[in-house]
């Protein structure tokens, strides 16, 4: 019998029946798995890899039906990028300096030490070259990735004693990831890095002094103040830190240029969505650490900072006179970071100074 003749003498409603009852690949759907180094649903972090899954779901009709494996679930959370590489799992949701140690370009696609804020870094990435030279950087591992989050600035952590001089910071085990860490290390810190649900067994166990992990509201949420009391900032560390879909290139390249699009722009979405709620919930979260747990907030010192910033220009130099693909990107950064001061000085800086003077309003 002929296709057309069958299709002819079939009711409207057996074909139906027949759709329904086919394999979702046969209908061109297809089960692609995200791993994500999150605990599930964990606020504004494993929550935005969620809601990143379902658009992409919803967008593209089910055609890439993405499954999220929260951190553990498929594989451990500091795993996901071998996962991905490997093809063990089609894409990763995580933040790039977990993978440091594969190249330390992978850095500056989340935070560096007295980098970029959100904004600037978006500048970066989306106008001033910056995902070109992280396509060159993450190729060879047969990944292509994007930035799908960001946190804003974060804290500089919690520690149980008073931070006063770059003395008190001495023989600390803390916890900090990325060039942060490398840079506590130099002023004679003992870093470890944790994957987040890790991180309060550790503190409580005394195994670390102390962490830093995002600000007020992920901080509240992983109950950092049931063991240590004071919450210093600013997080020199992570100025505005991005998280980041990450696709194995096979997988990328079998897309559609529609189904491209489509993930590029709901990473782009979420990109804008994720530091809109961390910005909005930060404060209360704050306040709640503060009055209620009896948190006590304190600042780093400007000799603190003086001495971290310093710590932080020789890290950075010495990374970016690393390998060819770092240095392109080490200098790629800094071009835009450049360009960024300069305006951030005259637009932002002098705007938050202007709207801190003492007038009424409201
Ligand atoms: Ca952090």
């Amino acid at each position: 019998m002929k296709r057309r003749s069958f299709l002819a003498g079939a009711s409207v409603a057996g074909l139906a029946a027949a759709s329904l009852a086919t394999p979702a690949i046969a209908q061109g759907k297809r089960e692609l798995k995200l791993v994500t180094t999150w605990p599930k649903n964990f606020p504004g972090l494993g929550t935005a890899a969620q809601r990143l899954a379902d658009n992409i779901t919803a967008m593209t009709d089910g055609q890439l039906t993405i499954k999220l494996f929260a951190a553990g679930e498929l594989v451990p959370p500091f795993q996901s990028f071998d996962a991905v590489s490997s093809g063990t799992a089609d894409m990763y949701h995580g933040a790039e300096y977990y993978w440091q140690g594969k190249s330390k370009a992978f850095n500056f696609f989340a935070a560096v030490p007295y980098g970029m804020t959100a904004d600037e870094l978006h500048a970066w990435i989306y106008w001033g070259g910056g995902q070109e030279v992280w396509d060159k950087v993450a190729a060879p591992f047969k990944i292509k990735a994007f930035l799908s989050g960001n946190t804003g600035v974060q804290m500089g952590g919690w520690f149980n004693k008073e931070i006063n001089n770059i003395e008190d910071l001495k023989g600390l085990k803390f916890r900090m990831p990325g060039l942060g860490g490398e840079v506590m290390r130099r002023l004679g810190v003992a870093i470890v890095n944790l994957p987040g649900g890790e991180i309060f067994p550790a503190l409580q166990s005394g195994a670390i002094d102390g962490t830093e992990w995002v600000g007020p509201w992920n901080d509240l949420a992983f109950g950092f103040y049931k063991v240590a009391k004071f919450y210093y900032y600013p997080g020199f560390h992570e100025p505005g830190t991005s998280n980041s879909l990450g696709i194995n290139t096979d997988v990328w390249d079998s897309f559609t240029a529609t189904q491209k699009t489509i993930v590029q722009t709901a990473c782009m979405a979420e990109a804008n969505r994720s530091l809109a709620e961390f910005n909005a919930k930060n404060g209360d979260a704050l306040q709640t650490l503060l009055t209620k747990h009896g948190v006590k907030l304190k600042k780093f010192s400007d000799d603190v900072l003086k001495a971290l910033g310093e710590a932080s220009g020789e890290v950075m130099a010495e990374t970016g006179a690393g390998d060819a693909a770092t240095k392109e990107v080490y200098e790629s950064f800094l071009a835009s970071r450049k360009n960024s001061i300069g305006w951030s000085k005259l637009a932002e800086e002098s705007y938050f100074a202007a709207r801190r003077l003492n007038f009424k309003y409201g």
